[in-house]
């Protein structure tokens, strides 16, 4: 493999071995006589051709924001502490690629295969990873706050540390995830299969303002104190989703032999269903003026968990 032919600190020749036809290694670009070359993805192929393969191309350190690449084979490449800020690789293999404290703020990740990808204390605020495979990915302290990853498999992926806040985990995968001092406040967790997920151990406050309806909850093990007084779709508003929540969770707790939390999930939800009535009925809200609510009061009493069920 050649080396490059630039000098670092100005004497000391580079070892590194060239990345472009220009003789240079990617660092040194700027000491190749003809000037810079600049990146395409032309170029890139004939890169990992001449290197025999992505696996053995050397991107470390590139400054390659918004990077354009699509339905690119990078799998096993080396990207640690990248700059690909706002790039568009939809639909790039980057199987077991190295993007370790790589940053990917703002990047297009959809469709993307990032299966047993080493994403350790990577940078990856606000991206969409939509439909992307992160099965079995290394995303220990990474940064996904605000985040789409809905529809997005996330089996056996190590999520330890990572910062979820705000993320759209809606459709999701999470089976079999390692979500220890994870951050999930107030992530969006619709549809998302959660079935035999341990979030116990969770970062403090990291199951607050979270939405649950429709979670594919089974034996899921987490704690009331978790959810706090109300879940992310009841602070919503969204009474008909809060119940069918609470309704999963209810059933959750029940078969993880947890009665009195069973009990308060079901009260929640037969509050829930007492609302969605009363709106139904009303087409106001039961707390738009002082006498809905005075009537509200009278009318939860006939639907009271206790009680009747229907209005009197
Ligand atoms: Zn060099």
């Amino acid at each position: 493999m050649d080396i490059c032919k630039g000098y670092q600190y100005g004497t000391t020749p580079c070892e590194s071995t060239i990345l472009f036809e220009n003789g240079y290694c990617y660092r040194h670009q700027d000491q190749a006589p003809g000037g810079m070359l600049e990146w395409t993805p032309e170029r890139l192929k004939a890169v990992i051709a001449a290197h025999g393969g992505p696996e053995r191309v050397n991107l470390a350190d590139v400054d390659l924001p918004g990077l354009h690449l699509y339905r690119f084979g990078l799998q096993r490449v080396c990207l640690v502490s990248a700059n690909l800020k706002g790039a568009y690789l939809r639909s790039v293999n980057l199987q077991q690629a190295n993007l370790a404290h790589t940053q990917l703020d703002g990047a297009d990740l959809a469709d993307v295969d990032l299966q047993g990808a080493d994403m350790l204390s990577s940078s990856m605020r606000s991206c969409k990873i939509t439909f992307s495979n992160l099965a079995d990915a290394l995303l220990a302290d990474a940064d996904l706050q605000g985040s789409t990853l809905s529809n997005t498999k996330l089996q056996g992926a190590e999520l330890v540390d990572a910062k979820l806040q705000g993320a759209n985990l809606s459709h999701a995968n999470l089976q079999d995830t390692d979500l220890t001092h994870a951050n999930l406040q107030g992530a969006d967790l619709r549809y998302a299969d959660l079935r035999e997920v341990d979030l116990r151990d969770l970062r403090e406050g990291g199951l607050l303002d979270t939405r649950w309806c429709h979670a594919r909850l089974d034996r899921t093990l987490l704690s009331k104190r978790q959810l706090g007084r109300k879940i992310g779709d009841e602070q919503a508003g969204e009474y008909r989703e809060a119940r069918d929540a609470y309704l999963a969770l209810k059933q959750n707790f029940e078969d993880l032999g947890d009665y009195d939390v069973s009990s308060w999930a079901y009260i929640k939800e037969r509050r829930r269903y007492c609302q969605m009535l009363w709106i139904s009925f009303h087409g106001v809200c039961p707390w738009s003026s002082h006498s809905q609510r005075i009537d509200y009061a009278a009318f939860k009493t006939s639907c009271s968990p206790l009680g009747k069920l229907t209005p009197a």
